[in-house]
């Protein structure tokens, strides 16, 4: 099956202020549809090319020769899970299932905010910040670059990217500022609500 660029679940202005339609158009129209284009560039003839884009993460993850495969349809998926979790007028405190994981698992909403951001802020280069499931636990976690929690399984429910394309029109180098505006103002915690059912 060919691997498809799906649609953003908003309108490419709607999450402004805190990200611009001119970052949408790089990110989704130009970096995302590139991994698309690529992917599916690289699986054409081979059997890979009949599986689902999550079986082609799981398949290569393991294998160094396939890394090109893996990273591209790793960043097929991390992007299109990342639209997801925002949303316009999000973020603040959660309701539901997720806040009584936060408290019960991390300590609470507030330190969650914290340790959310510290840990986009020492991720060193390019990479992605999550909220995970291990098991029944929630938890904290980084990848650097294309790397994911399903090829490690591990259940995201929650993703940040902060690859510089992420937030380099918008903030520049200001990085802490985009975690902020991402936790404060666009978390569709209906999304991460949804997820835990
Ligand atoms: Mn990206």
């Amino acid at each position: 099956m060919l691997i498809k660029l799906p649609e953003l679940p908003y309108a490419k202005a709607a999450l402004e202020p805190y990200i611009s339609a001119k970052t949408f158009e790089f990110h989704h129209g130009k970096h995302h549809a590139g991994y698309v284009e690529k992917l599916n560039g690289l699986v054409k003839g081979t059997p890979l090319a009949e599986e689902t884009l999550e079986n082609i993460i799981k398949k290569t993850s393991k294998n160094e020769s396939q890394s090109a495969i893996f990273n591209n349809a790793a960043q097929v998926w991390n992007h299109s899970f990342y639209w997801q979790c925002m949303k316009p007028k999000g973020g603040g405190i959660p309701t539901g299932a997720i806040l009584d994981k936060l408290k019960s698992d991390l300590g609470g909403y507030n330190k969650f905010v914290e340790e959310f951001k510290a840990a986009g802020i020492s991720q060193f280069g390019s990479g992605w910040v999550w909220l995970v499931l291990k098991g029944k636990k929630l938890e904290i976690a980084k990848t650097s670059n294309a790397d994911t929690p399903i090829a490690h399984g591990f259940k995201p429910l929650l993703t940040v990217d902060v690859w510089e394309h992420a937030y380099y029109l918008d903030y520049q180098n200001k990085r802490g500022d985009y975690l902020d505006a991402y936790m404060k103002n666009l978390i569709n915690w209906d999304f991460i609500n949804l997820q835990l059912i």
